[in-house]
């Protein structure tokens, strides 16, 4: 039961990161939710929570690629007892052809946010006396793809951030975790697929299960829920002793 405490959950408007809100909402935490825009559908998604839940939710406006915007995120959230470092963006091309910003742009987003908004977190989880720090890496922050090299590296580094986090808290009610997830069929992943079964004359589930799915042997997506309820777990008296460690949620992508 997560009632009295507060989440922060980084890029939440949609996919993972709203998963994971819902999620820990349902236990009962109030629920601080982000993106970088400042629309009224993004205060709707905060309202929509509350209302299921009946716990209290709130967007708060800031870019995960801005290190100030990131401990703003965290002052504006009064408390942090859990945080999701969520937000995330992709770029596909080869080493030699991939864009200097793409670059910078991924590694500020999903790696440099996670390592400024910990640092503002973990004085709060301190004086709070409990902490949970879950990071959403990927499978790709266990293994490597072709021209996905900044995407990888962030999401290596993540894993790795994760360890030194765990290891600075080991001693206190604190963890730190990274969920490792394969194919999950967010909006995102979704809209790619009308365009892909026409690239490749393909019907939907052939796109699925030998484009999408190909190095994810269960050959089903990962859900949103799913994710949500491996952070639920990790903030779960059952969790108390796994800290600096990885929880693959890939459908058995990474036994292969
Ligand atoms: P998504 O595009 O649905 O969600 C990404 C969220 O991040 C959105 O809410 C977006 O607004 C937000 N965001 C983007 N740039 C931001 C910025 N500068 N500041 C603040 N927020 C920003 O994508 P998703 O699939 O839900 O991905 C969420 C996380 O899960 C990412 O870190 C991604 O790498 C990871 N992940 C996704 C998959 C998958 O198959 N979908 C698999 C493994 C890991």
């Amino acid at each position: 039961d997560l009632s009295g405490k507060t989440a922060v959950i980084t890029g939440s408007t949609s996919g993972i990161g709203l998963g994971v809100a819902h999620e820990l909402a349902r236990a009962g935490a109030n629920v601080v939710i982000n993106s970088f825009t400042d629309r009224d559908a993004d205060h709707a998604v905060a309202r929509e929570i509350a209302e299921t839940h009946g716990v209290a939710a709130r967007y708060v406006q800031a870019d995960m690629s801005d290190p100030a915007a990131c401990a703003a995120l965290i002052e504006a959230a009064g408390a942090c007892d859990i945080l999701v470092n969520n937000a995330g963006i992709q770029h596909v091309a080869p080493i030699e052809a991939f864009p200097r910003e793409k670059w910078d742009a991924i590694l500020a987003i999903m790696l440099s946010s996670a390592f400024h908004c910990t640092a503002a977190a973990l004085p709060k989880m301190r004086a709070a006396g409990w902490g949970r720090v879950v990071n959403i890496a990927s499978a790709h922050g266990l293994t490597g793809s072709p021209y996905k090299a900044a995407y990888v590296a962030a999401k290596h580094g993540l894993v790795g951030l994760t360890k030194v986090a765990a290891l600075e808290t080991a001693r206190e009610p604190i963890t730190a975790n990274a969920i490792c997830p394969g194919y999950v069929l967010t909006p995102l992943v979704e809209d790619q697929i009308p365009d892909t079964m026409e690239k490749y004359g393909m019907e939907r589930q052939e796109v699925i299960e030998k484009v999408m799915l190909e190095r994810q042997p269960s050959k089903e997506f990962a859900s949103t829920e799913q994710i949500g309820q491996t952070a639920v777990f990790l903030c779960s008296p059952g969790a108390d002793q796994i800290t600096g460690t990885t929880i693959s949620v890939d459908g058995g992508w990474t036994a292969l």
